[in-house]
């Protein structure tokens, strides 16, 4: 099978299909064989695994996939690439090319469909894989994280900025309400950084690629999500105030006496800015607002 991700490669498949990139679909493609190979290895890829791949392109980890997994469903939304895509990978067995809008997905469910139920919500775990298109990172990582789908590790290429908040430390510059959603549902480990010149068209940033493990229970428990993820927020929402005024200027609807009476039952102090607390405090502050909000 030829390579994809290749200049050569890249440029010829285009010509012969008439393929212009789509800057708004984040259509940046990799023109790398060698770091093709790094993602697709970080998928640790076993014949056992079903993967899904978000925005498979002109196939550049598609088809390296399909030769280390079972089974590869890729998503694509421009249906434009289907015609290519679909000829690049020609030759493989085990590729379901899916033309659709990776955000609107149930993940679980196109698993089980495409498998008659081996995989996805009441059967055996999958991959996730891609090289996102800058514009929907947050969303899907959203979606991903809080669908709670049957999916064991994400392998994603994000631009590099966004990897360093995804594995950043309470009381870095990095660290925010995306780190605490990531840490809470995943074990992210930023793996290697991706440049800018291995990208057709070349985008305005570099990348890195990230391992997201996806946690058998959350990291820390809380008695009400919802309100864990309202107050890491409302605590974010203002990064220069301290966490009392953060907090009590949210929009939680809950007064400064008590957002003072909780923070301090949690034994954090209140002149604290929010970027500072760990999940654990961030946790057991909610717990105490429920408490104080009874
Ligand atoms: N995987 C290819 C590669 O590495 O060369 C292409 C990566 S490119 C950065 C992002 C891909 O995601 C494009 O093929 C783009 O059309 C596709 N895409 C954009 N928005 C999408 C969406 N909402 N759902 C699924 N795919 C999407």
């Amino acid at each position: 099978m030829a390579e994809v991700a290749s200049a050569a490669a890249v440029r010829a498949i285009m010509r012969r299909h008439g393929i212009s990139c789509r800057k708004s679909l984040g259509q940046n493609f990799l023109m790398d064989q060698n770091i093709a190979r790094k993602i697709v290895g970080a998928a640790e890829l076993t014949p056992s695994d079903l993967v899904v791949e978000v925005g498979p392109g002109l196939g550049a980890l598609t088809a390296l996939a399909a030769r280390g997994a079972g089974r590869v469903l890729a998503v694509e939304f421009d249906a434009g690439l289907l015609p290519a895509l679909a000829g690049v990978l020609k030759d493989l067995s085990n590729v379901d090319i899916i033309q659709g809008d990776a955000l609107k997905v149930d993940y679980d469910r196109l698993a089980g469909e495409k498998t008659g139920g081996v995989y996805g919500k009441s059967g055996s775990k999958y991959k996730l894989l891609a090289n996102l298109p800058y514009y929907i990172t947050s969303p899907l990582l959203m979606h991903l994280l809080h669908g709670r789908f049957n999916i064991s590790l994400m392998v994603l290429m994000v631009q590099s900025e966004v990897a360093d908040r995804l594995a950043a430390s309470p009381g870095t510059g990095s660290y925010g309400a995306i780190s605490l959603a990531v840490q809470y549902f995943t074990e992210p480990k930023l793996l290697f950084r991706v440049p800018r010149t291995v990208f057709y068209p070349q985008p305005g940033v570099d990348s890195a690629v990230v391992r997201l493990a996806v946690r058998p229970a959350p990291a820390v428990a809380v008695r009400d999500e919802q309100t864990f993820f309202k107050v890491v927020r409302a605590a974010f929402g203002k990064r220069r105030k301290t966490l009392l005024n953060s907090l009590a200027s949210s929009g939680l609807g809950i007064g400064k006496e008590t957002c003072l009476q909780a923070i301090e039952s949690a034994g954090i102090d209140p002149g604290r800015r929010g970027e500072t607390l760990s999940l654990e405090e961030f946790a057991l502050l909610t717990d105490k607002f429920l408490d104080a909000s009874c």
